[in-house]
């Protein structure tokens, strides 16, 4: 019984995220999606509780993926979830060298542990949290990019 754990800032969840999720649940029988709880390198625009309930909200029309928040060593969650292989989404090169870099590193840590690496859909190739939250911001349609829920939120935070 494969279980996948899906990591990520989500701050917040989009279309791309969605779509590697999906294709996630296809692959494995649980997916767990884990929202990172402070990553040291990103001011995030929406605290953990609304990441987690923006994902939630997002994914309830998949009944084998479950959202949680974790803080700590991505492979440590990996373990307590009884995950064998961390999924990531992959756009364009520039993700690449970073993910590949997460790979070796999650792997030295816990060698039992895989990536599995999803190269995005087409149409979500472009698409970036900070991209999505920067349109949202100068006042752009997002709906193509973003689920209602998330659309609305981000339309709050501009208030
Ligand atoms: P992180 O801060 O860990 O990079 P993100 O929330 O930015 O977290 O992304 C989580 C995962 O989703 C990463 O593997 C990222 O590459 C992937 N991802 C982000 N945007 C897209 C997209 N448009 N298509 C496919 N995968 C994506």
């Amino acid at each position: 019984m494969p279980i996948a754990l899906y990591p990520g800032s989500f701050d917040p969840i989009h279309n791309g995220h969605i779509d590697i999720a999906e294709r996630a649940a296809r692959l494995f029988d649980r997916v767990v999606v884990a929202v990172y709880d402070s990553p040291s390198s990103k001011r995030l625009l929406f605290n953990t509780e609304q990441r987690v309930e923006l994902a939630r909200q997002t994914l309830q029309h998949l009944p084998t993926v479950q959202v949680m928040a974790y803080r700590g060593l991505t492979v440590d969650v990996a373990h307590q979830v009884g995950a064998t292989a961390v999924v990531r989404g992959l756009r364009a090169t520039s993700d690449y060298e970073y993910e590949a870099q997460l790979a070796l590193t999650n792997k030295a840590l816990a060698p039992e542990i895989d990536a599995v690496m999803l190269i995005t859909s087409l149409q979500y190739a472009y698409l970036s949290a900070s991209i999505l939250k920067e349109v949202a911001a100068l006042g752009g349609d997002i709906s193509r990019w973003a689920p209602p829920v998330v659309v609305e939120a981000l339309l709050n935070v501009q208030r």
